[in-house]
């Protein structure tokens, strides 16, 4: 994930989490539609196919990040407004210049964080 954000940046890099338990097991990068630095829409055909490579591999989304380039280290207005699944949206922002990921659940407009535990690589 942090390579695909510090590749991306300055525009907002974006992608989905996949796995069993709580457990990430599968990474996605999408293409974000928008191309910008201040929102992101995921492509939509990338994101029906990232949507069955989960499906067919037997995972299920456990998660949807993105980046803030230059943005706050927690999810935007429209970032609330347009959370459309109960899963951990991590957002990856810039502090003192290293790439940092915080973990937010948003559910009916309220934002709770949650703790993210790194097992892996990535
Ligand atoms: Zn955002």
């Amino acid at each position: 994930m942090r390579r695909q954000v510090r590749r991306l940046a300055p525009l907002e890099a974006c992608g989905l989490l996949a796995g069993m338990n709580r457990r990430v097991e599968m990474r996605i990068g999408v293409r974000n539609a928008d191309q910008s630095p201040l929102h992101f829409h995921m492509e939509p055909l990338e994101q029906w196919r990232a949507f069955q490579r989960i499906e067919s591999a037997g995972l299920e989304l456990l998660g949807i990040y993105h980046s803030h380039p230059n943005g706050p280290d927690r999810p935007s207005p429209m970032d609330i407004a347009e959370a459309m699944y109960p899963v951990v949206q991590v957002i990856w922002f810039q502090q003192e210049g290293k790439w940092q990921a915080r973990g937010f659940r948003i559910e009916a407009g309220k934002v709770r964080e949650v703790a993210l535990e790194v097992v892996g690589n990535e």
